[in-house]
């Protein structure tokens, strides 16, 4: 195609007439396949080429289902072997690691082809390729030898571990996530780096499974975007369980030996040596944009190599769109999926349609330790930083029946307001399944309601979501005076 870079530069590509374009999709995970339905639902042609990782991609193969249901597994036999009921005698032995990973292994299998192939197989006009795309231009995609002509193309191409610049990493046998839930075996020890959500999950499960675990973080606290109180709290829990935490780690180098794998690092000045059976890097997550050839078409990537896009996700060249963990932050299964849909929407936009641009508002989170940790909107800190008159209450989980009755009393919810018009910022929950209570406040950030608004609410004795309710009586109340369900 002669006409590379058409509309370059103008913000505007060329028109296609309605329902029939052919939109190109280089990935294949949940970004790639929310945007296959959505530029079908348009009447659009899609191919979508995917190389890699299996169909599906990150979340189904090696993120989010395999490490939840492994943390599911880890939970089960950590609450046979240690509960808090009285007369209750219980135990716990893990017989076969084995069995855990391949039992996960054929969960992973059944949601890849009835979450994404089972989905578009009887959707016309769909093609599946297997092969590694790279750009030839703007309108062009070569896949092996063929060449794929688009009217719009959207890159979906996710990240990958990444792996740190450490001296003798490279020579070691390293695990990443890509493998580490798929091992046969358990090793007796490892060693996890990173210290943010990835980390602390893979390293609470592993130990809640009888592997001796240490934890080497750079930064001083775990989560190190969190508060400190709920770092340290979050930490506490984890130590109790016997996950070796370490932070303010430099790690200086990587060596193997007959036994494992040593780690030479820098800690508080002094030097240390850290030695475990196997290492699983989690320091952070890098793009896959170097095979792309990104450069062919014009297209711009940040200095971490993630694809520019603006507010419509649209990348710098006109016509060529990117979506998903590909763009960086946030990296979330579902903000991959919301970008995916509303790229191909804007990509299959009929002439003279105005572009939808993304809001992320509010976008809730979750860090699936025990407990775990999840939160959404702003944080004391962050609305003081943002110049809002604030307040935050903590309400210790010690204070809410479900979590009396469950004997599931770590942790605490802290509510955030607006001194000035009483709505609601933000809030931030450690707690077993305390995700579970963010939905709550995610709507009332959204649509902009008090915390006189939640605490008038009804909310059933005994459950989780009472905490919130709770939360919002506790600005101006003290509610240990409270009786039961009083308002
Ligand atoms: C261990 C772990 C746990 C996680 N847990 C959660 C969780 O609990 N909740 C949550 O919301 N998120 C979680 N995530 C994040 C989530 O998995 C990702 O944000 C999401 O899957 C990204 O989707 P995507 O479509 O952008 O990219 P991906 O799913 O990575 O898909 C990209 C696809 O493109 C392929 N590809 C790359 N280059 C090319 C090329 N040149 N040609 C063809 N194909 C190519 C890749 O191999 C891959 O198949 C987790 C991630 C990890 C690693």
């Amino acid at each position: 195609m002669s006409d590379c870079c058409e509309g370059h530069g103008t913000g505007r590509s060329r028109a296609v007439p309605n329902g029939a374009g052919h939109l190109v999709i280089i990935g294949g995970g949940s970004a790639a396949f929310a945007a296959t339905t959505r530029a079908t639902d348009r009447g659009w042609r899609v191919t979508l080429v995917n190389d890699g990782l299996p169909i599906g991609g990150t979340c189904v193969n090696v993120g989010c289902v395999p490490s939840k249901a492994l943390i599911r597994a880890a939970e089960a036999h950590h609450r046979a072997r240690s509960h808090s009921f009285a007369g209750i005698e219980s135990s716990s032995r893990v017989t076969d690691f084995g069995a855990i990973t391949s039992q996960t292994n054929t969960l992973v299998e059944a949601l890849r082809q009835e979450k994404y192939l089972d989905v578009v197989k009887d959707i016309p006009g769909v093609e599946i390729v297997k092969g590694r795309a790279r750009l030839r231009n703007h309108r062009e995609i070569e896949v092996d030898g063929r060449v794929l002509q688009a009217d719009r193309v959207l890159i979906a191409t996710g990240a990958r571990p990444r792996v740190p610049e450490v001296p003798g990493l490279a020579q070691v046998e390293y695990l990443t996530t890509d493998a580490v839930f798929k091992l046969r075996e358990a090793p007796n020890s490892i060693l996890v780096l990173g210290g943010r959500y990835i980390a602390l999950e893979c390293a609470q499960m592993f130990t809640r499974l009888g592997v001796k675990t240490t934890v080497l973080q750079r930064s001083e606290r775990i989560l190190p975007t969190e508060s400190a109180p709920l770092t340290d709290a979050l930490s506490g829990y984890l130590e109790e369980e016997a996950v070796d935490i370490q932070t303010g780690v430099e790690l200086r180098s990587v060596r193997s030996g007959r036994t494992g794998v040593s780690v030479e690092a820098a800690v508080g000045g002094e030097t240390r040596t850290f030695h475990a059976e196997r290492i699983l890097v989690a320091t952070g997550r890098t793009p896959n944009t170097e095979e792309l050839d990104l450069k062919a078409a014009g297209v711009e990537v940040d200095r971490d190599g993630f694809i520019k896009v603006d507010e419509n996700l649209q990348t710098t060249i006109p016509g060529i769109y990117a979506a998903g963990d590909v763009i960086g932050e946030p990296m979330f299964v579902y903000t991959a999926a919301y970008e995916g849909a509303l790229a191909a929407e804007n990509a299959c936009a009929a002439d003279g349609e105005p572009a939808r641009a993304r809001d992320y508002h509010p976008l809730p989170w979750v860090v699936f330790t025990d407990p775990q940790v999840a939160g959404v909107g702003m944080d004391q800190a962050q609305a003081e930083s943002a110049g809002i008159d604030a307040e935050t209450v903590k309400l210790p989980m010690t204070k809410v029946p479900r979590a009396l009755a469950a004997r599931e009393t770590h942790g605490f919810l802290q509510l955030t307001r607006s001194r000035g018009n009483d709505r609601i910022l933000g809030a931030r929950v450690l707690a077993h399944e305390g995700s579970e209570i963010m939905m709550e406040v995610s709507l009332a950030v959204r649509f902009r309601m008090t915390a006189r608004d939640l605490a008038s609410m009804f909310h059933p004795y005994l459950t989780l979501g009472e905490a919130v309710k709770l939360a919002a009586l506790s600005f101006g109340k003290d509610v240990s005076k409270l009786s039961c369900c009083a308002t």
